[in-house]
């Protein structure tokens, strides 16, 4: 792998896949099939990514 620079909105990504991977409240429970709680924090850094992706895209 080549180390290259991420843009703002892969970094905003990257963040929210280290968050969903080590936040005991975003693990997700396949033998479960009822609706997921919401993680308040997942929620923000997604938005988060989805504003900066949106503006990156507009370019
Ligand atoms: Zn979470």
């Amino acid at each position: 792998m080549t180390p290259r620079t991420l843009t703002p909105a892969e970094e905003a990504f990257v963040a929210l896949s280290v968050h969903c991977i080590e936040c005991p409240g975003c693990k997700v429970d396949l033998d479960r099939t009822d609706e997921q709680p919401e993680c308040p924090i997942a929620e923000a850094l997604y938005r988060a990514w989805f504003d900066i992706w949106r503006k990156e895209v507009r370019r």
